[in-house]
């Protein structure tokens, strides 16, 4: 069985790997069908990721097909189509225990800390399988992604009184606007870089460039309030911590993307405007489920983010290119299965 392997930093290689064993009790044998690639998996290969492990197989995206089930399972069936949530928790610790299972003590993450899922088939939990019921490939591979932004945006709550400021337009932060809008009253969207604003636009967002005086811009942006509720989904340490001054007063921040750096701010203005700081980190099975309903009813749509393709073997060469200049492409997608069959 072929795998994309990640065996250092810069060094993504494809080798002949051993077939997975017949699934065990609990167990599914999956055939990955298709693999998203993000930011992490950029930063996984050129070495700033804050938690990747090598060798490392990449892939936490993913979109499966049910080949086989171990005995005792029923929450899939060979042939289902499923999206595969790719944190695995231990269900014991204090965050487990509360429901938080999303930021485990001794959490693993396939793709990060566990072998994921660029290579042809791959042995999962059956508990890590959403089914798609329906749904496309196409769909279910973007399942994570949106997990992302939903699970940021139920950090925070925005209701129908709230101006939210998503700060980065890439695609978690498209995820975020997209899960926002469905409460907020305004929901804008700001990037550096204009391609990516042009493209937030054209999905029907309030996207504007972010240049010069930020705060003025941001103001100008929102009817002249600073907004109730602000997103920093960059993972930019700069902007990081100037999303600090672009909160309104008694407004909420939400840090969806991480840096390595230590994150300073202003003591005074955050506690004159009694700022409440969120760290958002992954998803809950709850979280997925709301997503999955609402790709189904048609309210979320991620699919026209998809602009390029690569295959398991093509990926090889394209991971680093698309590493070296991240924002040319909303969101890659290797595919390894058969074309999906369109209605
Ligand atoms: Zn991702
Ligand atoms: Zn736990």
């Amino acid at each position: 069985m072929l795998a994309a392997v990640l065996t250092g930093p810069g060094r993504l290689e494809l080798v002949e790997r051993p077939e997975e064993p017949d699934p065990g009790p609990g167990e599914v044998l999956v055939a990955v069908r298709r693999v998203g690639i993000c930011g992490t998996d950029y930063h996984a290969y050129d070495g700033t990721q804050n938690f990747i492990e090598y060798p490392c197989v990449l892939g936490h995206e993913l979109a499966v097909e049910v080949l086989a089930v171990g005995r005792d399972v029923t929450r899939v069936a060979p042939g289902d189509r499923c999206a595969v949530m790719p944190y695995l928790s231990c269900g014991a610790c204090v965050a487990c225990r509360r429901g938080r299972s999303n930021c485990c003590e001794r959490i693993e993450v396939l793709g990060v800390t566990r072998p994921g899922g660029l290579r042809e088939r791959m042995l999962l939990p059956a508990a890590q399988l959403f089914p798609g019921d329906g749904l496309a490939l196409e769909q279910l591979v973007l399942v994570e992604t949106l997990g992302i932004g939903w699970h940021a945006v139920r950090r925070a709550a925005p209701g129908p009184d709230d101006t939210v400021l998503v700060l980065g337009a890439g695609p978690v932060g498209l995820a975020v606007a997209q899960a926002a809008r469905r409460t907020a009253a305004r929901v804008l969207l700001a990037d550096p870089v204009p391609r990516r604003v042009g493209f937030a636009a054209g999905a029907g967002l309030h996207a504007f460039v972010v240049g010069g005086d930020l705060v003025a811009r941001v103001r100008e942006h929102a009817a002249g309030e600073l907004p109730s509720v602000v997103f920093d989904a960059s993972g930019n340490h700069a902007s990081m911590e100037r999303a600090f001054e672009l909160v309104g007063p008694g407004g909420r921040l939400v840090f969806v993307g991480h840096t390595r750096g230590v994150v300073t701010f202003a003591n005074p203005r955050f506690h004159a405007s009694e700022v409440t700081l969120h760290a958002s980190r992954n998803a809950t099975a709850q979280d997925w489920e709301q997503v999955l309903a609402a790709v189904r009813d048609g309210s979320l749509d991620a699919t026209a983010w998809v602009n390029h393709r690569s295959t398991l073997t093509s990926v090889v060469d394209d991971l680093p290119r698309l590493a070296s200049s991240p924002g040319h492409v909303v969101k890659a997608v290797v595919d390894l299965g058969p074309e999906e069959e369109r209605p």
